[in-house]
């Protein structure tokens, strides 16, 4: 009977795969949680009961078959259940590593309400698919029958990437392009090792070239060639670019050596994990090692810059919130994470100029306090009469979000369409843009998003560019 390996929420209690200690993780950028076992992953996917109504699928925005692959795992049915969560999901592994399912499937679990805690959903959908990759259930993608048409994807990042897997298993040829020398997008130079390891990122992208997805990497578009050029090479192009643009904190002293951006110091970072040569670290301008760090940001950018900082050898490590910690928007489990690595959080508290001359040496802190509600519903910090007071700091990372770069001036297309962010605008039907044939997908259209957005927007352009690709075809055949 199917049940009987499930609803053991009561009688078993909500288990994760154990943390190594924080000693541990100061010492490497490996991954912090480690892997079930096939016994309790399997015990633990057993606590699932079953919902006829299953909120975490509703809440997942991939809509995963949740409760199907924890039934299959419980069962020990662990190929089955591979291949039922890969089949709406392109990286099950990945998502299960960063997604933050304390707002989305686990946090939307009914066991979770009922006090005996949240199924591990993520945790075992990463024991599922690392278990396929290490057995070789993993199967190569293989290509449909070649349709004669060809697609650009602009991006290598989780929206591109789904998009080209699945446009490649439909028989186009599919040409990837990306500014960086290595395709990921943020999964590649944004997270951190200790939140998703390279490898298992690097496996995804030799996957999609073995499949003769050509990738054209350091291939800036609006540089080494423009839209327009790239119009002409395929019969559809997806945007699929993010966004990069850091958003600004014009304060006295914002320019002084050891004022650095976020991206710039996580990619640096993520850079000598690969190997590479970087000399703005090893210089010391994006190196943490002996310095007293001050990271200003409470989103998850700002918590990884912390516990990279940490792990660089920082001497301190503060982050400066502006608001107190329930208004954070970062995640909680990360926050937790980073306090027993040994950060400190000052809540309430803005920077107000980095003194020091030259190079940064103190940051002049505002306390602040919540008022009023703001449209977002959260409480608008304002200041505190208390008085300002000055912190230590060599390194001061900013880390306050992105928005999107001006797109139609870099792609020379001032017909793109774009919103009064700069995110590009599609038709909610098509996900085309304003012009034909380009679509687009992920943080470009929705601003800062998540991983899951991105793979659900690029499994849905993908989805739209296909039925469009078919139509011009059929179009040109009785044109012809
Ligand atoms: P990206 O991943 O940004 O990829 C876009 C790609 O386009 C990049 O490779 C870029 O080089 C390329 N590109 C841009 N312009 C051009 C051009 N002109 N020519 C050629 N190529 C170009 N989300 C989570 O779910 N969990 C997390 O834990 C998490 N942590 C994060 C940590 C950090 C530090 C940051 C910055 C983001 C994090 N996110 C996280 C958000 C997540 O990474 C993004 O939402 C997601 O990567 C967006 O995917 P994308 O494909 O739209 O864009
Ligand atoms: Fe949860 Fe993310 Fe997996 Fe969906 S993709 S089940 S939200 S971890
Ligand atoms: Fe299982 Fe929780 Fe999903 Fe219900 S909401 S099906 S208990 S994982």
């Amino acid at each position: 009977m199917a049940n009987d390996s499930m609803l053991k929420f009561v009688g078993r209690e909500q288990s994760y795969p154990a943390k190594r200690t924080a000693d541990e993780r100061q010492e490497d950028f490996r991954e912090i949680a480690q892997r079930y076992a096939v016994e309790p992953a399997e015990e633990q996917a057993g606590r699932c009961s079953q919902c006829g109504v299953p909120y975490c699928s509703v809440h997942c925005p991939l809509h995963n078959h949740i409760p199907d692959w924890l039934r299959l795992t419980a069962e020990g049915r662990l190929r089955e259940a591979y291949e039922l969560s890969n089949a709406t999901s392109t990286m099950p592994e990945i998502c299960g590593r960063i997604c933050p399912q304390d707002r989305l499937c686990e946090g939307n679990c009914v066991i979770e309400f009922t006090g005996h805690g949240a199924v591990t959903i993520g945790s075992v959908e990463k024991f599922i698919t690392d278990t396929a990759w290490e057995n070789g259930w993993v199967e190569p993608l293989v290509p449909g029958k070649s349709r004669g048409q060809s697609v650009g994807v602009i991006g290598a990042g989780p929206a591109g990437l789904t998009a080209a897997e699945y446009l490649r298993g439909h028989g186009y040829d599919v040409h990837v392009y990306d500014r960086y020398d290595r395709a990921g997008g943020l999964l590649t130079y944004g997270i951190p090792g200790f939140k998703l390891e390279k490898p298992i990122v690097m496996r995804r992208v030799e996957r999609l070239k073995a499949a003769g997805i050509v990738f054209h990497e350091g291939f800036a578009v609006g540089h080494d060639a423009s839209l327009d050029d790239l119009r002409q090479r395929h019969d559809a192009i997806l945007v699929a670019t993010g966004v990069y643009k850091a958003r600004a904190m014009d304060l006295p002293g914002g320019g002084s050596n050891g004022v650095v951006a976020a991206l710039d110091f996580l990619v640096a970072s993520n850079r000598k994990g690969f190997g590479d040569a970087v000399p703005a670290f090893d210089d010391g301008s994006l190196n943490a090692e002996g310095k007293d760090v001050v990271v200003i940001g409470g989103g998850d950018t700002a918590m990884d810059c912390v516990r990279t900082a940490i792990r660089q050898g920082a001497k301190s490590v503060k982050c400066l919130y502006r608001r107190d910690r329930a208004n954070m928007p970062g995640s909680q489990r990360e926050v937790a994470n980073a306090e027993e690595e040994g950060v400190e959080f000052v809540w309430l508290s803005g920077p107000q100029s980095f003194d020091g001359g030259d190079t940064v040496s103190s940051v002049k802190v505002r306390k602040m306090r919540l008022g009023a509600p703001d449209a977002s519903g959260r409480r608008a910090p304002e200041p505190d009469p208390a008085g300002d007071y000055s912190v230590d700091a060599d390194l001061v990372i900013k880390a306050l979000g992105f928005d999107a770069e001006d797109l139609p001036t870099l792609f020379a297309t001032p017909e793109l369409g774009v919103s009064r962010w700069g995110t590009v605008l599609v038709d909610g039907k098509t996900l085309m843009t304003s012009l034909d044939g380009v679509f687009a997908a992920g943080d470009i259209v929705r601003g800062a998003s998540l991983v899951v957005w991105a793979i659900r927007d690029g499994r849905d352009v993908a989805a739209t560019m296909h039925k469009w690709l078919k139509t011009k075809a059929a179009n040109a055949k009785v044109a012809a």
